[in-house]
């Protein structure tokens, strides 16, 4: 394949978060063009980023890779080795991983920290607190004790939000009520 013809992905449709151990932009996300809640979810493996679904696959292993490229104008896109994956898309949204705006609440505590609630069914009444963490830059679930399971806010082509999270959680949603009014 040509190298001109190797597709190119704009910023608009992949995120970076940091790993569970809090390195910055180590894992990267990569949404399908036609339905934004559909992604592909990549780890930093030297200085590419290596799809996790294919390297688990049943039938072998894949290595499909992504390369994160700065243009000399300072644009960020992604550049594939290729397009072919041996896994299925992931459905963020269904796997809780991807919130849509009627999900999520942004509030800012008495410390004059953002806090992110995100509720866990459609009664409201459960719910994860998420709050802004200077160094790394992105949210931070409050009760996920020892990994970093962090989130960002993040903006769609037609500036609709979404809050996006790294990993799964290994906390449980609580009850409203359970968080301090502050925090
Ligand atoms: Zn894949
Ligand atoms: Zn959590």
């Amino acid at each position: 394949m040509d190298y001109e013809e190797l597709p190119k992905i704009p910023s608009s449709r992949f995120e970076l978060l940091p790993n569970l151990w809090g390195t910055p932009n180590s894992r990267l996300f990569i949404f399908d063009v036609k339905n934004p809640n559909l992604c592909y979810e990549f780890s930093k493996h030297g200085q590419n980023f290596e799809c996790r679904k294919c390297l688990e696959h049943p039938n072998g292993k894949k290595y499909t890779r992504a390369n994160l490229i700065k243009n000399d104008a300072g644009e960020s896109f992604i550049e594939m080795d290729e397009t072919q994956h041996v896994c299925k898309v992931q459905d963020f949204k269904a796997s809780k991983r991807l919130f849509t705006t009627d999900q999520f609440e942004k509030s800012i505590n008495s410390k004059e920290k953002e806090i992110i609630t995100v509720f866990n069914g459609k009664n409201k009444n459960l719910c994860y607190k998420f709050s802004y963490d200077d160094k790394l830059q992105v949210f931070r679930c409050l009760q996920c004790k020892g990994k970093h399971i962090t989130a960002k806010v993040c903006k769609r082509k037609n500036d609709e939000e979404y809050f996006l999270l790294n990993y799964e959680h290994c906390c449980k949603a609580m009850a409203r009520n359970f968080y301090a009014k502050n925090c």
